[in-house]
């Protein structure tokens, strides 16, 4: 399995969930089979009970499992159907592992959040990424997984941790990070600011995981000059720096990324450049 990982920085509903989805459309145009999980780091064991004011609609799926609207994007924008397991709290991974602890299955070992509960989110991962979403038999070419909430919250450290693991164990050719960060301009002096994207690359850095792709959201279109600036201080090339500016539909940002050749980006990263075709976005 192949693994796209969406992570993000500065501030929260930035779109990672928009950039996620429009990852895996711009796979799939490529001939490519798509799952994805999301990941929200919260206690709650699902979205069910919590106000659509504080976390946006709760969205039901096929077999009733009451999740982030962020996996209704997934459905819509890659014709899936995904399973509750699919999206995973840190309230799902805390309640399985309190029930196997409860068994008896740690074997008079101390319980800890490293390796126990890091373990159960990659053991949770790898096995769900298999399940077949698109009506077709056998598992996905690549899993995109988003990681809820901004690098460096303290709910999101376990996740970050299990994923820098499973970074190590499936080896740099299965994994493929991209970063979302905030390009803000300063009012009064009009310069695209790059300072809050170099901390939370460096925040991510210092975690253990390296950006392979920066998505940098933004009013209006990355400069020349700001791209540059990302490279040189996120240590990322500039090739490899997209950028995902203010559209009026969200259905724009596939194109976005497709006329950005994100897709040989990401494809290269994982080493499908030869088996791909050229995105057919229709
Ligand atoms: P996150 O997953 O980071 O919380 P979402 O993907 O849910 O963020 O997006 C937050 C909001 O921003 C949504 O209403 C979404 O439609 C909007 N949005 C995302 N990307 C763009 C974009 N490029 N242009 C305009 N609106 C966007």
């Amino acid at each position: 399995m192949k693994y796209v990982i969406v992570t993000g920085g500065v501030v929260s509903g930035l779109g990672k969930g928009v950039t996620a989805s429009s990852i895996g459309v711009v796979l799939k145009a490529c001939g490519l089979r798509v799952t994805s999980i999301k990941i929200d780091p919260y206690l709650n064991t699902d979205a069910g009970t919590m106000s659509p004011f504080e976390h946006g609609e709760v969205f039901v799926l096929d077999d009733g499992g009451e999740v982030d609207l962020d996996l209704g994007n997934y459905e819509r924008f890659l014709d899936v159907t995904l399973t509750k397991d699919n999206n995973i709290t840190t309230g799902k991974i805390y309640q399985s592992v309190l029930e196997k602890e409860r068994k008896g299955d740690y074997l008079g070992k101390t319980v800890q959040v490293v390796p126990h509960v890091t373990d159960a989110i990659k053991n949770w991962i790898e096995s769900v990424s298999l399940i077949p979403v698109d009506g077709k038999e056998g598992p996905a070419d690549v899993c995109v997984i988003e990681l809820g909430g901004t690098v460096g919250d303290i709910e999101s450290m376990p996740f970050i941790e299990a994923l820098r693991q499973l970074s190590f164990s499936v080896g740099p050719d299965n994994f493929c990070l991209v970063h979302v960060s905030l390009i803000p301009v300063l009012g009064v002096v009009g310069e695209q600011k790059t300072k809050p994207t170099q901390h939370s690359v460096r925040e991510l850095r210092a975690l253990g995981l390296t950006p392979h792709l920066l998505a940098c959201r933004s009013a209006q279109p990355l400069l020349h000059n700001t791209r540059e600036k990302l490279s040189q201080f996120c240590h990322v090339p500039v090739g490899n720096i997209l950028n995902i500016h203010d559209v009026p539909n969200i259905w724009h940002v596939p194109l976005l990324l497709k006329n950005q050749n994100a897709h040989d980006t990401i494809l290269r990263q994982l080493g499908l450049l030869s088996i791909a075709a050229p995105p057919d976005l229709g």
